[in-house]
């Protein structure tokens, strides 16, 4: 257990916020600032993550890295977990979705559907446009953020965030 919101926790709660890069925490957990105050930093929930996304971020606490792969929901983090910093799993894991920047190559009038390809919700479509290479479409309301996408865009062009914060991945 926590034993208070110190003065290294806080600082980095601050400085998160202040350049509004959030990292992203495993599936179900809590606000930023709870996490941060009651996390133990003991990595279990990292060692039980069959997928290998989650790791040791800055000050010591999880966080999801993307570019390892997807979160399967299977939700061995929050079962190993014996701090109070996951909510019940039979909510929603998290409020992120999926981002398409400008670095995808379909802009560039090149063909790829990798994103597509790999979204198991088929969140993401391609717009046929006459004359023009498709570009990818995110329906918001299929995405549930696993982050299947990220890893396999060529360009990094794709990013999970909620609106508050960028993802970093
Ligand atoms: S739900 Fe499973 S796959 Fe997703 S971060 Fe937790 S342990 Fe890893
Ligand atoms: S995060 Fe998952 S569900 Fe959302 S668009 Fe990417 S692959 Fe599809
Ligand atoms: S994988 Fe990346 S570059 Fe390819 S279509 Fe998707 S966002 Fe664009």
């Amino acid at each position: 257990m926590s034993s208070g919101f110190d003065s290294s926790r806080r600082q980095l709660f601050r400085g998160d916020i202040r350049v509004q890069r959030l990292p992203t925490r495993p599936p179900w957990s809590v606000d930023e600032s709870n996490f941060i105050q009651d996390c133990t930093r003991c990595h279990e929930c990292v060692k039980s993550c069959p997928e290998n996304i989650l790791e040791v971020g800055s000050g010591g606490f999880p966080e999801v890295n993307f570019q390892k792969g997807e979160c399967s929901f299977c939700s061995d983090c929050a079962a190993v977990c014996e701090a109070p910093v996951y909510r019940s799993v039979q909510e929603s894991p998290w409020q992120q979705t999926a981002k398409i920047g400008e670095a995808c190559v379909t802009h560039k009038q090149v063909v790829c559907r990798s994103c597509g390809e790999n979204c198991e919700p088929e969140a993401i479509q391609f717009k046929l446009v006459a004359g023009r290479v498709a570009v990818p479409e995110i329906d918001l309301d299929l995405c549930n953020g696993c982050g299947a996408c990220v890893a396999v865009c060529p360009t990094r062009a794709v990013k999970v965030s909620t609106d508050e914060s960028e993802a970093v991945h």
